[in-house]
């Protein structure tokens, strides 16, 4: 569904790579979180499967077409897109905000209205409550609802989120994590997740990609990682959600 063929990435000619030889592929319906740390080339690479960034090489494919050959405009509608600031237009109502890509498209005003009250039911922000409200009277953990809504609007059967819940409490990142998944499995969603939170990337991926210094460390599934690390930086990694989940579990025995 989502395949990058020897990607690279260079900011300055090539002298230095942000992404350098990586090669991923996200099967239908799967999530693949792109782990690693700051600076490590993560956003740079989702970047480029929506065409805000251009790769130096290499080759990407979305449903099987290569994207270079796609309207950067017409690629991005079909790929939801959810990031840390949200970018929510502030004098905008929440409804408004959610369907405003369907504006764009010429839906009409009646059909926008209630598929905006169909997407904020599905993200748990009951409609008569939330749709005439301004991003302003809302929580950090709403408003992020309200970018899972507006990425869901166009019925996009991909979503690129980077660092999505990386500003919330832990309550509720884990609250929205719990239903990003349900929502995930519901529409079938391809999904690339970026995070540095390794206990996040065990729980919502399929498969992990290990990212330092713009390189791809490993991939594998969480519990391939988890049996065999392969690589000392992927083992550090481990090393936490590991001692959390031991400490948690001797303090209730
Ligand atoms: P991550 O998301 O893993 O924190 P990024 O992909 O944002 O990392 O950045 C990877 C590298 O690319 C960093 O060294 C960063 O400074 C550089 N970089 C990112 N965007 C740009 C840009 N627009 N111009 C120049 N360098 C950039
Ligand atoms: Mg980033």
């Amino acid at each position: 569904m989502i395949e990058l063929r020897d990607i690279c990435k260079s900011w300055d000619g090539g002298k230095t790579f942000a992404v350098k030889n990586v090669s991923l592929e996200v099967p239908a319906g799967k999530v693949l979180a792109l782990l690693g740390g700051s600076g490590s080339g993560k956003s740079t690479t989702v970047k480029m499967i929506n065409r805000l960034i251009e790769p130096t090489s290499g080759s990407i494919l979305v449903g099987g077409e290569d994207i270079t050959q796609q309207d950067p405009t017409l690629l991005r509608r079909r790929i939801g897109y959810v990031f840390q600031s949200i970018g929510l237009l502030p004098h905008m109502t929440v409804a408004d905000n959610v369907t405003l890509l369907l504006k764009l498209q010429g839906v009409a005003a009646e059909e926008r209205t209630e598929r905006a009250n169909q997407l904020l039911d599905m993200v748990d922000l009951p409609s008569e409550t939330f749709a005439r409200r301004l991003p302003s009277e809302l929580s950090g953990g709403q408003r992020q609802r309200v970018g899972f809504a507006r990425a869901l609007a166009a019925e996009p059967k991909v979503m690129l989120l980077d660092e999505p819940f990386g500003a919330l409490d832990p309550v509720t990142r884990d609250t929205l994590q719990v239903e990003f998944q349900r929502i995930q499995r519901q529409l079938g969603l391809t999904a690339v997740i970026v995070t540095h939170d390794m206990a996040e990337a065990l729980l919502l991926a399929d498969v992990i990609a290990v990212m330092n210094m713009g390189e791809v460390l490993r991939i594998g599934t969480p519990r391939e990682l988890l049996q065999d690390p392969g690589d000392d930086y992927v083992a550090r990694l481990l090393e936490t959600p590991r001692r959390h989940g031991q400490l948690v579990h001797e303090l209730g025995s």
